[in-house]
């Protein structure tokens, strides 16, 4: 079992709460996947359009013995049974759920980055992260979640 796996889940549309709390549900009731720590909730604003409704973000660890292919797998058939529409990027969505951290890999290939290429650049991550993994090591630029969020 793959433990220092972080995800990070977001929503912006209709019942946010509920959409999360689902996430997580549906992530823990995978036999290949226990959901070990969850941050708090924490109401974000959108990142680029301003008009958009604001987000609901969290942070989750869990642990898995999926390949991290297999895990994006089920993260987006979970975000697509839960309403989530595909249109352009940046789009207002129900629930969209991100591997942040994958233990120490480093993956970069079609479909699949991992450290998120974002996760050093967005407060909505690493904040929430922040209260479950502030040690945690960043495997490519080999800074802790607490000074990564400092730079920002
Ligand atoms: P975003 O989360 O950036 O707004 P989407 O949720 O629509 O965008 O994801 C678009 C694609 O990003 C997914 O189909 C997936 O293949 C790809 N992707 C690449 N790396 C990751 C990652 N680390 N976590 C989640 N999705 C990823
Ligand atoms: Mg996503």
């Amino acid at each position: 079992m793959q433990k220092n796996v972080f995800l990070g889940l977001g929503s912006n549309l209709g019942g946010r709460e509920a959409y999360l709390e689902k996430a997580i549900e549906q992530l823990n009731a995978d036999v290949e996947i226990n959901v070990l720590a969850r941050s708090q909730i924490l109401q974000t604003e959108p990142v680029g359009d301003l008009s958009l409704p604001l987000f609901l973000n969290m942070a989750i660890e869990v642990e898995t013995s999926l390949t991290p292919r297999a895990l994006l797998a089920v993260c987006l058939d979970i975000e697509l049974a839960n309403g989530r529409k595909r249109d352009e990027k940046w789009a207002s969505r129900t629930l969209d759920i991100d591997i942040l951290f994958f233990g120490e890999l480093i993956i970069d290939e079609e479909g699949l980055t991992v450290p998120h290429p974002e996760v050093a650049n967005r407060r909505f991550a690493l904040e929430p992260l922040a209260e479950i993994a502030a040690m945690y090591v960043n495997p490519v630029n080999k800074e802790p979640v607490w000074a990564m969020l400092q730079r920002l």
